[in-house]
């Protein structure tokens, strides 16, 4: 590729992104196409279709927006807040912070729900942020959040939202494509994703899908979109019939986007979700064995990213770096309040897989015992491997 500058070929297995499947790499290398060219418009529709399933949603609106999961974030909060309107926000973490500040920047009227990092939302706690707020008109929170490795559960949140009879922004960044998500189902009314975490493709595109109160708020709007280049209600007239120019579309983007949900559609959602709790398990039998600790709160721990507590004496930034230059693996570290305390580990999408696994565990012990952290050999891989025969 590049003579001067070497890029390494990296195990991902940090926050994102994580690994693309060799056959969605490959689609970005196809000659690229105009974006107005018919032959183009299979594509676009194909993407809408296996959207939509990935979102296990409804006949509803689903297109991928440019940009990564905080354009997609950003788009949530500009299309369906109007400025001075309440949003309602569940902070546990880095992202339900960013959704805050974000919201601010639009000039929303912003009231959080905070709860401590490593603990879920909870539906009784919106449901009091909501008597308490009874002029909010929209609710957000993260669904995985990525800071401390925790699920909320959503689907009972969305039933309070819903006695208000108002629209829930949801974050799947870190769920959508591993961890289970029925949008229709749950009735989710915008919920939103990237694709370089658990859909197995490359950073650059944030899949949204607007369900019908989410498209009627959007609709009802009194008050410009702040944003051109988000704007949802010239946006979308791209990826209908109209087919009508709103910006450039990422051509090839979109070609590795399609092939990575056909992938998704090949292993059924149901099994990915699957494939990504067995791994999850048997990797924390394994760091079980080398004594390291979970940070999420136990019942709430996701499968796609796992968070643990850096064990004693450890050097973070040393040990991450050692990780990359002997084992070329990516974990990553902690964000704000829990920088240096703890670790953040990706099982997400291609990269959830037994033999990255077993690379992990190996790396950490080899290291640990190097290092001095850990006396003797434990063999952490043999008790993760049990876990997978179960
Ligand atoms: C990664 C992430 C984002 C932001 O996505 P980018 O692709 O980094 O822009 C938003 N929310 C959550 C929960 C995330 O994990």
């Amino acid at each position: 590729m590049n003579t001067e500058i070497h890029i390494p070929e990296r195990i991902l297995l940090g926050a994102g992104p994580s690994a693309a499947h060799p056959s969605v790499l490959a689609e970005l290398a196809r000659p690229t196409i105009g974006h107005l060219d018919p032959a183009l418009f299979p594509v676009n529709d194909a993407i809408k279709k296996l959207l939509r399933y990935v979102f296990q949603s409804d006949d509803s609106l689903a297109l991928p927006i440019p940009g990564t999961g905080t354009a997609a974030m950003e788009a949530a909060i500009a299309n369906l807040v109007e400025p001075g309107e309440k949003i309602l926000i569940g902070v546990n973490g880095f992202f339900g912070m960013r959704l805050a500040e974000i919201a601010k920047r639009y000039s929303a009227n912003v009231e959080t729900v905070n709860q401590e990092w490593g603990l879920p939302i909870l539906p009784e706690h919106i449901e009091l942020g909501l008597k308490n707020n009874p002029d909010t008109k929209v609710v957000a929170l993260v669904h995985a959040e990525t800071s401390t490795g925790v699920l909320s559960p959503i689907q009972d949140i969305c039933k309070v939202v819903h006695q208000k009879n108002i629209p829930i922004i949801v974050d799947s960044v870190t769920s959508l494509g591993g961890e289970k998500l029925l949008t229709a189902d749950w009735d989710i009314d915008f919920c939103y994703g990237a694709t370089q975490k658990c859909l197995g493709a490359t950073p650059g595109l944030g899949p949204v899908n607007l369900r019908a109160r989410a498209l009627e708020k959007l609709y009802s709007r009194k008050t410009p979109i702040a944003t051109f280049y988000l704007d949802l209600l010239t946006v979308h007239k791209y990826w209908d019939a109209e087919r009508m120019y709103h910006h450039t579309s990422p051509v090839n983007n979109l070609f590795s986007l399609l092939r990575a949900l056909q992938l998704v559609k090949e292993e059924g959602i149901e099994n990915r979700w699957l494939r990504h709790k067995k791994n999850a398990f048997a990797l924390r039998k394994g760091l079980d064995v080398l004594g390291i600790k979970s940070f999420a709160s136990q019942e709430y721990e996701l499968n796609t990213l796992i968070s643990v507590i850096i064990p004693d004496n450890v050097d973070d930034m040393k040990f991450r770096n050692q990780l990359y230059d002997q084992f070329n693996i990516e974990i990553s570290g902690g964000l704000g309040d829990v920088k240096g305390k703890i670790w953040r580990i990706g099982l997400m999408g291609y990269s959830s897989r037994h033999e990255n696994i077993v690379k992990l565990l190996n790396a950490l012990e080899t290291l640990l015992i190097t290092n001095g952290n850990l006396k003797n050999k434990v063999n952490a891989v043999k008790y993760s491997e049990e876990a997978f025969s179960n």
